[in-house]
């Protein structure tokens, strides 16, 4: 257990549930490894004391906070600033004090591209993603593709309206000619030409473990040697990524993906260049019952 003190700097997340939130877990297993004075709270804000909160913080030399569901649009309007890449996706997930003021980031995209140019590094410039979902998280993803600079990006949605709006939210940028939106019809066509497939929906999420966004005769026209990357962490693997691993993909779960956004908000609040990763994924993973 950390200890406070009386000059203690305080960090946390807000949402609304938060109770689940695994942040905490490894920030402070960050923190502790690095032996600094800092603790990460979970913030539990109900959205109409959001801007209250915010207040609050700034009252008490709250240093830096994550942002989760409900209020990573919502908190926008009350900040500062926001940088370029959260402005692209229109989410903030970090949100941190410099000169008095409240600065908006996103560590998602970083988050998700961290395996794809460590350990799965390729030239992604002839390669074609296929990106299940229109939701949050999707944004952070195909922002993700377009920065790896792949040739083609494929958005799979349920409903034609919401892909519509999905697409037409970028249009402030020339990024929305980067990607093509699609009913989720069309993947019989798509997967046998995908080199990386996301699954950015919740289906297959605890505790609806045996469910699949794809059928086994779906996946069973992904390439071999293929990726098959889910954002759900839990279960670790899902039906999705065991799917496709049967059909000789390449499985990246989520896990990694919510360390990385960690490490990278960790860093602009502590002003740091190294931190303790490997702790940090440990954390999670012990927290988890995975004791890898
Ligand atoms: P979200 O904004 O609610 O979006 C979910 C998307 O999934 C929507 O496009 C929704 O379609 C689609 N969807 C839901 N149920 C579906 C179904 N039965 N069939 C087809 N499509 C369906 O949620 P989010 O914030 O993007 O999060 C999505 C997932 O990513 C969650 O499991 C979350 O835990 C995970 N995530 C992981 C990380 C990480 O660090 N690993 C980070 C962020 C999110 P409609 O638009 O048609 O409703």
């Amino acid at each position: 257990m950390t200890k406070i003190t009386g000059k203690t700097k305080l960090l946390g997340v807000i949402g609304h549930p938060v109770e689940h939130s695994l942040s905490p877990v490894m920030h402070n297993a960050a923190i502790a490894q690095l032996g600094l004075d800092y603790i990460y709270l979970p913030f539990p804000i109900e959205p109409q004391n959001l801007e209250v909160a915010i207040a609050g913080f700034a009252a008490v030399g709250v240093v830096g906070f994550s942002v989760t569901i409900p209020h990573k649009q919502a908190i926008i309007p009350l900040l500062s600033e926001i940088t370029p890449l959260a402005q692209t996706i229109g989410a903030v997930n970090t949100v941190s004090r410099q000169n008095n003021q409240w600065v908006g980031t996103n560590t998602d995209i970083e988050g998700f591209i961290a395996p794809l140019q460590t350990t799965y590094k390729q030239d992604w410039s002839q390669k074609v993603a296929v990106i299940l979902g229109n939701g949050g998280a999707a944004r952070a993803v195909v922002a993700g593709c377009i920065q790896l600079g792949f040739a083609q990006i494929h958005v799979v949605g349920r409903n034609m309206q919401r892909l519509q709006e999905f697409r037409n939210s970028w249009s402030n940028s020339s990024l929305a000619d980067k990607f093509q939106v699609h009913q989720w019809e069309e993947l019989p066509k798509l997967i046998p030409q995908a080199n990386l497939l996301v699954n950015t929906t919740p289906i297959g999420m605890y505790p609806k473990v045996d469910e699949s966004p794809l059928s086994v005769e779906e996946i069973a026209n992904l390439p071999t040697g293929a990726i098959a990357y889910d954002l759900i962490y839990i279960p670790k693997p899902t039906q999705f990524l065991q799917q496709a691993e049967k059909q000789g993909a390449i499985a990246i779960d989520g896990l990694e993906m919510l360390v990385q956004q960690g490490v990278a908000a960790l860093k602009i609040w502590l002003h740091l260049e190294t931190l303790p990763v490997e702790v940090m994924r440990q954390a999670l993973q012990n927290h988890l019952g995975l004791g890898e």
